[in-house]
């Protein structure tokens, strides 16, 4: 697995880039994991300059949606429409994985298209705790976890 940070790695935390996310979006985002946790649930998450964020949930309608996600093309097109309109900017693309593990998978890296987007995962861990992951994927397959800076 190429570019993946494992648990043995975990030392090397104070290297790794940290980017702010707010309490709310992560609420929200863990929220909805949460409301169906037999199958992924997927999402983007736009921008304003001014740092305001807005999540906007999108339907897997993958054939497996319990180890799949393939975001719902018109609402996925609307909410980039949406965005487009009101000036935002795409700042993260999310889906859960309700049975780990809690890094990108290997098809997830392969098709990974929007390397200045973060990439979020959220899983549970060991004791079933909603826990939200950051990664940026580039075009490559290659994963650089990042640190996720909860904040009010
Ligand atoms: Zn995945």
């Amino acid at each position: 697995m190429p570019g993946v940070l494992h648990r043995a790695d975990r030392g090397r935390r104070r290297l790794m880039r940290r980017v702010p996310l707010p309490a709310a979006v992560a609420a929200q985002i863990t929220a909805h994991a949460r409301s169906q946790p037999e199958r992924e649930v997927c999402g983007l998450v736009s921008a304003l300059d001014t740092g305001d964020l807005q999540v906007h949930a999108v339907e897997n309608v993958a054939a497996q949606p319990d180890v799949r996600f393939e975001m719902d093309p018109r609402q996925q097109i609307h909410a980039l429409q949406q965005m487009r309109e009101q000036g935002r900017r795409l700042f993260a693309i999310y889906h859960s994985h309700p049975r780990g593990p809690d890094t990108p998978s290997a098809l997830d890296r392969e098709l990974a298209a929007y390397p200045e987007a973060l990439y979020l995962i959220i899983a549970p861990d060991a004791g079933g705790v909603w826990r939200l992951h950051g990664y940026f994927l580039d075009t490559h397959g290659k994963a650089e976890a990042v640190e996720l800076a909860t904040a009010e």
